[in-house]
């Protein structure tokens, strides 16, 4: 789950970080009426996207009337995709320095791994590429957390400002406390702002939580409902089901998710463009292969579906059962076909002869089959 940066903050500022005294608002008025409080502010679009500075999503405003102007520019602005309905207004810093700060879950190490940077600001993912060894990283053995001295090796290591190490340090052991403490997979302080009064300050929050660790964060589910970008996301989330939009027009719907990536690029391969990607999981009932049919064709771009069911602990003959239901109860009137290997394979195929449902043999015959029954 993906928080936006002023959740990020809030829960930054219970575990103790420097975090701005910022207020959220939704109107121009609002943001205008919280800069006659805090004076000259920095207002910022809240978008699960990185880079809003450079699309223009963070702006700073002297006056009460400027903030309410450019207020008026962010909200309903478009950055990446997204709209932006929510600001966040904080007292406007001076800047002396921008580092980076972050903790993220690194696969090929299996640990957590702190990364910090004295390159910070907006342009790290160039720093990333350009400059990789401006970026310092250190593993987290989980057995002892992040030692003391392990921050101050690597503050060092990044030419942070030593006059400011205690007050950078607290910063950086208070990230990893929180990642615990959430079961964060990324916590991420970008810039980190040594202010020209020479305050430390957490002027930006990049948090994602696990998933599957929020069953013991009830009180993070208010958060639960900003955390979908779009309808069909907060659908799939309620359904249990696994779903990614993915713009072309042929819908794809498979158990597991490895399956489903292979028949994207089956599909890629043969010159078809996926709408979507959607996994129903291990052992589907045929209820959810009805709420899966219902989801890729309630995007108006898909003109093809293909099932791609491999059974193992999930029966083609359940799934084929949901596949009748949901010619029942839709009016499916785009092309379907239909793999199905393993688990009662016999009987779904039986239950599914004479149906609209295309049989084929294979993903690639799968891949074939649409483009032709598209028309292509
Ligand atoms: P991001 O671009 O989505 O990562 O958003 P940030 O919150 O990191 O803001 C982008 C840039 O705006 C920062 O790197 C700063 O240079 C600048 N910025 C952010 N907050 C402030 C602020 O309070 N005051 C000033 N002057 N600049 C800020
Ligand atoms: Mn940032």
């Amino acid at each position: 789950m993906k928080l936006h940066e002023y959740q990020g903050k809030d829960l930054f500022r219970a575990a103790g970080l420097p975090v701005p005294k910022g207020e959220v608002a939704t109107t121009p008025d609002e943001v205008a009426a919280i800069a006659q409080r805090l004076g000259k502010v920095v207002i910022k679009a809240q978008v699960h996207v990185g880079g809003r500075g450079k699309a223009g999503g963070v702006k700073v405003a002297s006056t009460p009337e400027e903030a309410r102007v450019l207020a008026g520019r962010i909200l309903g602005m478009d950055i990446k995709g997204l709209t932006v309905h929510k600001v966040l207004v904080e007292p406007a810093l001076n800047i002396a320095t921008e580092y980076y700060a972050g903790i993220v879950n690194d696969r090929t190490s299996k640990r957590f791994v702190l990364m910090l940077s004295s390159m910070g600001g907006v342009d790290i993912e160039d720093v990333a590429h350009s400059n990789p060894e401006a970026i310092i990283r250190v593993a987290i053995d989980p057995a002892f957390g992040l030692q003391d001295f392990a921050i101050r090796q690597a503050m060092k290591d990044a030419q942070f400002d030593r006059t400011k190490s205690r007050e950078l340090g607290a910063v950086i052991k208070g990230l990893y406390g929180a990642l615990v403490r959430y079961d964060c997979l990324l916590a991420e302080v970008n810039p980190l702002v040594v202010s020209a009064e020479g305050d430390v300050v957490v002027a930006d929050a990049k948090v994602d939580i696990d998933d599957n660790a929020l069953f013991r964060h009830k009180d993070l589910l208010p958060y639960r409902e900003e955390s979908f970008d779009n309808e069909m996301d907060r659908q799939a989330t309620e359904q249990g089901l696994t779903y990614v939009h993915l713009g072309g027009d042929i819908g794809v719907i498979g158990n597991g998710a490895g399956l489903v990536m292979n028949t994207l690029d089956v599909v890629t391969a043969s010159g078809g463009k996926p709408a979507n990607f959607l996994d129903i999981g291990g052992g589907a009932q045929a209820a959810l292969v009805v709420k899966a049919v219902n989801m890729v064709l309630s995007d108006p771009e898909v003109k093809g579906i293909i099932f791609n069911i491999f059974g193992g602990i999930t029966r083609c003959d359940e799934v084929a059962r949901g596949m009748l239901q949901a010619a029942q109860e839709m009016d499916i009137r785009v092309p379907v076909v239909v793999r199905l290997a393993g688990t009662q394979e016999a009987a779904g195929r039986a239950l599914l002869e004479g149906s609209q449902y295309a049989p084929v043999a294979s993903v690639q015959e799968a891949a074939r089959t649409i483009q032709e029954l598209i028309g292509r």
